[in-house]
This record gives structure tokens, C-alpha cells and sequence, in this order.
């Protein structure tokens, strides 16, 4: 079983993939915890390339490229083999970030994601949690534990908004793998909405 978390800068996915792959490894079923972009060595090394110095440092085509390099590397030399050897996977992120990031909200490049999507990756998880939460209380929740402001700050909350909306469409037009969570309330009420979306 193949798991993503989505949702936009601070709305708590990252705690509750890691949530997530702990319960599951507790009930007894092996799970790997794994990130985009990175989850591979590799992929960690296009990672910093991605995620250091300015935001505007590769045009939204190369970073789609980058991105996806990177994903390819992550689905050969990790989730490919740990699928096959029955364990699950659960990871912080995958295609449909590009899809919002990359294809809606800094450029409209859907079109390029899908055929890139198509040629070089061709998997989609069995399930996705889009971890819903408004920009606004993102950014006043990650005030109290830092991290996010500077992403905020340089891209905006108008961009962040943009991201909200691409990743509601998209599971609207995907009801079949994607499930909406509710990510206002506390981690716990969170958590709880998750596993019961998955059971
Ligand atoms: O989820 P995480 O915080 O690890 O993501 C690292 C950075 O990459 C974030 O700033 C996120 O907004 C960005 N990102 C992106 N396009 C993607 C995936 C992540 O711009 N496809």
C-alpha cells in the first residue's frame, strides 16, 4: 500500500505522515516514513538544490525537471522495492505537489506535469490525505514553532490560497484515491480523522 500527504506550507502534513507510518508500524504492519523532494540519496542531492537560496533561482520549467528527477530517483531506488517486498509506504508529499506547485500555482504548466508524470513516473499512490487548512491559520500556527514564515513571506499568502484551491480541484476531480482531512483542531483530532479516512 502506496500513501501521500498533501497540503500547502504548514498545514501539519509532515506531522501527520509521521504519525501515520507510527501507528501503522505499531499495528504490525511495516511502514517506511519517506519525503518529496528527497527519500533517496539522490534525491536528497537535488533536494538542496531545490530548497536553497532564492525562490526565483530556477524558472518553474527547470524546477519541474528538478522535481521530477528527483521523484524518479525516490520512486526506483525506494518505493518501487519496498512495495515489492510488501511493506507500505507513507510519504510526506509526491506528484500531486508538482501538479499544484509547479502545473497551477507558479506557472500554468498542467499539461507538462501530466506528460512528464506520464513518461517518467507512470504510479499514483493507492491513497492520498490532502491535510485541508486555511493559509491564514497555517501561518499564525506555525508562528508558535517557527519554520514556515520565510516561505510566507517571499511567495506570499495570496500564493499559498492558490495552492489551497489547486489541491481541493484536484481531489474533487480524483474522488476515487484523494480524501479531503479537516486539519484545523489539534495533531490528535487530526490524526484520528486520517485513520479513520484509511480504515
Ligand atoms: O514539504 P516540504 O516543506 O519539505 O517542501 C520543501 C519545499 O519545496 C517547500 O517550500 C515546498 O513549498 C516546496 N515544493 C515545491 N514544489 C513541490 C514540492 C515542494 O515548490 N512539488
Amino acid at each position: 500500500m502506496f500513501i501521500s500527504f498533501e497540503g500547502i506550507d504548514g498545514s501539519g502534513k509532515s506531522t501527520q505522515a509521521r504519525r501515520l507510518a507510527k501507528t501503522l508500524n505499531a499495528r504490525g504492519t511495516e511502514t517506511l516514513l519517506t519525503r518529496e523532494p528527497g527519500g533517496s540519496e539522490g534525491a536528497e542531492e537535488i533536494r538542496r538544490l531545490l530548497v536553497q537560496g532564492r525562490s526565483e533561482r530556477w524558472s518553474a520549467e527547470t524546477e519541474l525537471l528538478l522535481f521530477t528527477a528527483a521523484r524518479r530517483d525516490h520512486v526506483e531506488r525506494l518505493i518501487q522495492p519496498t512495495l515489492a517486498r510488501g511493506a507500505w509506504i507513507v510519504t510526506d508529499r509526491f506528484a500531486d505537489s508538482s501538479r499544484v506547485y509547479q502545473g497551477l500555482a507558479r506557472a500554468d504548466l498542467r499539461q507538462l506535469v501530466e506528460e512528464l508524470h506520464r513518461l517518467t513516473i507512470g504510479m499514483e499512490p493507492d491513497r492520498t490525505f490532502i491535510i485541508d487548512i486555511d493559509p491564514a491559520m497555517a501561518l499564525s500556527r506555525s508562528q508558535t514553532r517557527g519554520g514556515i514564515e520565510d516561505r510566507y513571506e517571499t511567495l506570499g499568502l495570496g500564493f499559498q490560497q492558490k495552492l489551497r484551491k489547486g489541491f481541493l480541484e484536484l481531489a474533487a476531480e480524483t474522488p476515487e484515491r484523494i480524501r479531503v482531512i479537516d486539519g484545523s483542531g489539534s495533531e490528535d483530532e487530526v490524526a484520528a480523522r486520517v485513520l479513520a479516512a484509511l480504515d
